[in-house]
């Protein structure tokens, strides 16, 4: 007899088709399954959302298409799993087949069924290692450690954990998943961390902790890695052979069905918000996840998201409860010390100034002394424009509202947003001048500066020193920043310059001296979050410094500051290490500006030929949103139409606009009515090419 099925398919938000659609099929099969069925000319994978509610089987439609075949053998999607995916899609206004679909690993849509088929049989055949190695000898755990565990073991969460780099958050991660992996011997632990790539230290590990489970219960899951690797991490996951998943990002939205542990490692890290496609947050999504699932989630970080902060402040009688449980670990293990800070006053120095005299000296005084320094920037390539002096002719893109950055290393202008790459002209292309400069310094710059300014230094050995650069140019190759991190590591290099990169998630053990040259940008940024950012990026990378247990308290290390404002409340802080005290002035200042978390907002982006045209769009999306809201009274702000901050990119126009409430309910009610409405004015748009929904925006 045929049954009707309600099949989800990935399908675009904008498509109009989405809700899961109706198939017919001779056998019925548990919510959950995947199966492949016809849509329009192709075959596609979907999901069986349910069956048909009161479909009556003598009235079946016989329009409807069948189910072609279904891939029972890898076992049903749990309803939790499901449940996940219909919130994430609803929250940020995607289709639920796309949210679904599009978080299962891409060969499972790609392979044929024979083909899976033979994937999964190798896999049974692959026996366990039988020889488990003996749990290594753990350290004695810190009172501060003992006290956090404690309060986990007793009470559900959500925790955030708020330890500076080096108090042992890490240790109390491996020691949670480890008990909760010992009480019930099917539990499976979720460890998310920002970027895997960068963290390899903490994969070995995490591998090395938990060996005895064998090899085959420790698994990565990444975008960096092959589709079969993929395939197979996310199918260990969902058949509960993997106990530990160790992924970025989108292993939230990986299939385990007996979790019990989620760990957001740097919770506060912007990599934890997709930024195109379905922009979720997995950090909020890990929250939402360990609600629906009873798994205990915790949110550890040195600089906890002002939003986390704010949601774990301490319990006010007479007030709602926090959502959050916030548990502190303000020591460093043993005898590590914080580094002190030093601040330069740029505006003592002379003018144009890169490095000045006092951290220059510094940073002399510790490469004699065979230790290693530390240069932040946040600007890759040699200079941020090329400029001709006659005529003030820049190096701007033809197809940006950008200027393209000058590379000296293979002397190329390079479009860090179109990529558009070509050979720097030996003449103004304007006016015919030969002499034409660079304005503003990169990484590359400051390292070709260094050394010139350090070329009469040595190693005691009489050996040159060793200036490297870490930035996303020197890493392009596969394994070159592994490669390039482990001669950091072995004490092969004496100055080290980079970009945010290298301040995230590495031990430079023999680092005693990190300088921040030029962070000013972020203090008077029109980016709200910008200063959170600093200070997180500031705190961070000094973390890294002194992490060598042979360092003598003489060593003791220093973070340097180069700036213009060098009392300004963020230095301060900083000097103090007093994150509480950055983030509370810091929310009373959101507050006092109705901004998140105390209020909710969304961003609508639209693409165009034309700057009008995606304004246009937008504008028009405000009239009508704006009626219906009058009409449910609903309190929600639509602001003006605004180009973005960069607003063409490879000749697109890009606008957007800012909604906010201090409802999230409203906010949300407020979007999910609108999508309908924009995807009609979409149709009268014709030169729009693109518009999304960004919710809770990191970047506006
Ligand atoms: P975090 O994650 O907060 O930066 P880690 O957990 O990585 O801190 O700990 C920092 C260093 O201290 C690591 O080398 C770790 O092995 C060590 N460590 C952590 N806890 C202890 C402890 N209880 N006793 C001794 N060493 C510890
Ligand atoms: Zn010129
Ligand atoms: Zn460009």
């Amino acid at each position: 007899m045929q049954q009707q099925l309600l099949v989800l398919v990935s399908t675009p938000a904008y498509s109009r088709l989405n809700g899961p659609l109706v198939y017919l099929s001779e056998q019925t099969w548990p919510a959950g399954t995947l199966v492949r069925v016809p849509l329009g000319a192709r075959e596609t994978l979907g999901l069986v959302w349910a069956e048909q509610a009161g479909s009556d089987p003598g009235h079946v439609d016989k329009n409807l298409r069948s189910v072609l075949e279904s891939l029972d053998q890898i076992g049903p999607l749990s309803a939790h799993w499901m449940a996940l995916m219909n919130f994430a899609a609803g929250y940020y206004q995607r289709s639920v087949g796309e949210f679904a679909l599009g978080s299962l690993p891409p060969q499972l849509r790609d392979l044929s069924n024979s083909q899976l088929e033979r994937k999964l049989k190798k896999r049974q055949s692959l026996v366990q290692s039988s020889e488990n190695p003996a749990t290594p000898a753990l350290p004695d755990l810190t009172s501060e450690q003992l006290q956090v565990l404690t309060r986990m073991a007793q009470e559900s969460g959500p925790f955030v954990l708020h330890g500076n780099t080096g108090s042992g958050k890490t240790e109390v991660y491996l020691r949670r998943a480890a008990e909760v992996l010992t009480q019930d011997d099917q539990a499976q632990v979720l460890m998310l961390v920002p970027e895997i790539n960068l963290t390899p230290q903490l994969e070995v590990r995490v591998r090395q902790r938990f060996a005895h489970l064998g090899e085959s219960a420790i698994v990565s899951m990444h975008s960096g890695m092959t589709p079969a690797q993929r395939l197979n991490s996310w199918l260990s996951a969902h058949t509960g052979q993997a106990r530990l998943v160790l992924g970025t990002r989108l292993a939230v939205l990986a299939s385990m069905p007996h979790l019990k542990l989620i760990v957001v490692d740097e919770e506060h890290d912007p990599s934890y918000k997709q930024q195109e496609g379905a922009r979720y947050s997995a950090r909020d999504l890990a929250v939402y996840r360990g609600q629906l699932e009873s798994a205990q989630v915790i949110l550890g970080s040195a600089t906890p998201s002002l939003e986390s902060w704010h949601h774990s402040r301490p319990a006010v009688a007479g007030e709602a409860a926090p959502r959050y449980v916030r548990l502190s670990m303000p020591s460093r293990v043993g005898s590590g010390l914080l580094p002190a800070l030093r601040r330069v006053d740029m505006g003592n120095q002379p003018s144009k100034t890169l490095v000045s005299a006092p951290l220059l000296n510094a940073m002399r005084e510790r490469i004699a002394k065979r230790e290693q320094v530390l240069v932040l920037l946040n600007r890759r390539g040699y200079a941020p424009v090329l400029h001709c002096h006659a005529c003030g002719w820049k190096s701007e893109c033809p197809h940006c509202s950008a200027y393209r950055v000058f590379h000296k290393s293979d002397r190329s202008l390079r479009c860090h947003h179109c990529s558009l790459t070509q050979p720097v002209p030996r003449a103004c292309p304007s006016c015919g001048n030969q002499d034409i400069g660079a304005l503003g310094h990169g990484t590359e710059r400051i390292e070709e500066h260094l050394a010139e300014l350090l070329h009469d230094m040595q190693r005691p050995d009489g050996m040159p020193l060793r200036i490297a650069r870490i930035d996303a140019d020197s890493t392009r190759g596969k394994g070159e920043l592994v490669r390039q991190l482990a001669e950091v590591h072995d004490g092969d290099v004496d100055v080290l310059v980079g970009t945010q990169m290298v301040a995230k998630g590495h031990d430079f053990r023999r680092v005693t001296l990190v300088a921040a040259l030029n962070p000013d940008g972020a203090l008077f940024s029109a980016d709200f979050r910008a200063p959170e950012r600093l200070f997180a990026l500031l705190l961070q990378a000094a973390g890294r410094a002194g992490r060598d247990a042979t360092l003598t308290r003489d060593q003791a290390c220093e973070m340097w500051v180069q700036t213009f404002h060098p009392t300004h409340p963020l230095f301060e802080s900083l000097k103090q290490h007093d994150f509480a005290g950055f983030a509370e002035q810091h929310l009373t200042e959101r507050r006092q500006a109705g901004l998140p978390p105390f209020s909710f907002q969304a961003l609508l982006r639209a693409e165009g030929r034309t700057q009008e045209a995606a304004q246009a769009f937008l504008n028009a999306a405000k009239a009508s949103g704006e009626t219906w809201l009058a009409d449910q009274s609903l309190a929600v702000t639509v602001y003006p139409a605004v180009p973005m901050g960069l607003q063409r990119v490879a000749n697109v126009e890009r606008a957007q606009m800012l909604v906010e409430s201090h409802s999230r309910k409203a906010l949300q009610l407020f979007l999910s009515h609108w999508q309908n409405e924009l995807q009609d004015l979409r149709g009268q748009h014709k030169a729009v090419l693109r518009w999304a929904i960004d919710v809770d925006p990191l970047v506006i």
